[in-house]
């Protein structure tokens, strides 16, 4: 177990056609035993960073620290690293226990009966006892990445890498091995980096999360701060699902400090409280967001919270529904409780609470004030 430091890492892929800059002067501290997970759309950097820390890339500039000590210059098989790719990469003609046991036999001068013990340890903590004495070639795709990972398990490694290990599995089994991992994480403790595209894989697994775009950090916190406090318009787009509502508005403020975000087909009436959280030069020019599962459809509430909009499509998807509303021309996203169900065509009325309401710098994106702010977001849910 270890403590993982990434210090201004930066990557530079030269070709002939051009100058790609993959990840620009990353900075990780990655606690002892933590659970990490690094999200972001596909050509973000993710896989480079993994790949930098494993040592199969080099890096440009910048340093990685393994439990304080440099490791740049180290082969990737001097790092005491494990890592489980996509692809499990399992050796056909050997047996699971061959396949999970040829890392041992490699690169450490353990007995046989010490490699037999830790293979079989593995086998049990996976689940996969039945089936050590089976090639890989007879097992279905579940199967594999629990062998995939039991071989990780077994080299007992400082950190373990998980590149989309569960990307090839169905929808099903994905959410099992998640439970699956996170169980096995918390009962190894050994430090992890788990790189997904999937925001919701990243919300249920992490300890935090690190999101990434263009090779550069947005933000690292817990599930709950990258939820409920997004530092920007990209990270707050990312992070739930169906991806919160923007509108484009502008705050006019009261003499009494309260206020009114002013967008199209829409007002917004401010009380002074929400805005003694927004600095006196803050821009007028914002970005107002509320997520769909923050917004009520036909609720009781006091007319001047009421707008209304056109009911365009309505999908039932099981335990909610998702509404989708015309509010000028532009869509709205709605998330209800499944006795919620308008016609298609029909008039309603949307309100949501002030708390739920958030606000981003309309040039930058950068966020400017969250309307939740009470609860201590700081806890991962596996601390
Ligand atoms: P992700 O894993 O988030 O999809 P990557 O880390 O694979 O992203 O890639 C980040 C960026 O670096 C992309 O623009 C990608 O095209 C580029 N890149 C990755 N590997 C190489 C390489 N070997 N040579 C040149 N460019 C690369």
């Amino acid at each position: 177990m270890a403590r993982l430091e990434l210090d201004n890492v930066t990557k530079v892929y030269d070709t002939q056609a051009e100058t790609i800059v993959a990840v620009e002067e990353l900075d990780l501290d990655i606690k002892d035993g933590e659970f990490i997970v690094v999200v972001g759309p596909s050509g973000c950097g993710k896989s480079t960073t993994l790949r930098m820390i494993s040592g199969l890339e080099t890096i440009t500039d910048g340093e990685i620290r393994i439990a304080g000590e440099r490791i740049n210059e180290k082969a990737p098989k001097d790092r005491d690293i494990a890592m489980v790719f996509q692809s499990y990469a399992l050796y056909p003609h050997k047996t699971v226990r061959g396949n999970m046991a040829y890392g041992l036999q490699l690169s450490t001068d353990l007995d046989d009966e010490e490699i037999d013990r830790r293979v079989e340890n593995a086998a049990e903590m996976m689940g996969i006892e039945d089936l050590l004495e089976k090639k890989p070639g007879s097992l279905s795709g579940g199967q594999q990445q629990r062998v995939a990972t039991g071989r990780a398990i077994v080299r007992e490694p400082s950190v373990f890498l998980f590149d989309e290990p569960l990307s090839n599995l169905d929808a099903k089994l994905r959410k099992h091995m998640r439970t699956e991992l996170a169980r096995i994480h918390s009962e190894v403790g050994i430090t992890t980096v788990y790189v997904t595209h999937d925001q919701e894989e990243a919300m249920t697994m992490a300890d935090r999360i690190v999101i990434l775009e263009s090779g550069t950090l947005q933000q690292i916190g817990t599930p709950k701060e990258v939820y409920h406090e997004p530092t920007n318009q990209f990270v707050a787009d990312f992070i739930g699902s169906p991806s919160m509502n923007f509108r484009d508005v502008t705050l006019e403020r009261n003499d009494d400090g309260t206020g009114t975000l002013v967008g199209d087909g829409f007002e917004y009436e401010l009380t002074e409280r929400f805005l003694e959280g927004v600095s006196e030069d803050a821009p007028s020019d914002l970005v107002f967001g509320v997520r769909p599962e923050s917004v009520a459809i036909n609720a009781d509430v006091p007319e001047e919270k009421q707008i209304k909009a056109e009911v365009d499509v309505v999908e039932v998807v099981g335990s909610d529904n998702f509404i989708y509303l015309d509010l000028a021309d532009q869509e709205f996203r709605a998330r209800t409780p499944t006795e919620i169900e308008p016609e298609e065509g029909e008039i309603v009325t949307m309100s949501f609470d002030e708390d739920d309401v958030h606000l981003f710098d309309a040039r930058s994106g950068d966020a400017v004030v969250h309307g939740y702010a009470d609860e201590d977001l700081t806890t991962a849910p596996s601390q």
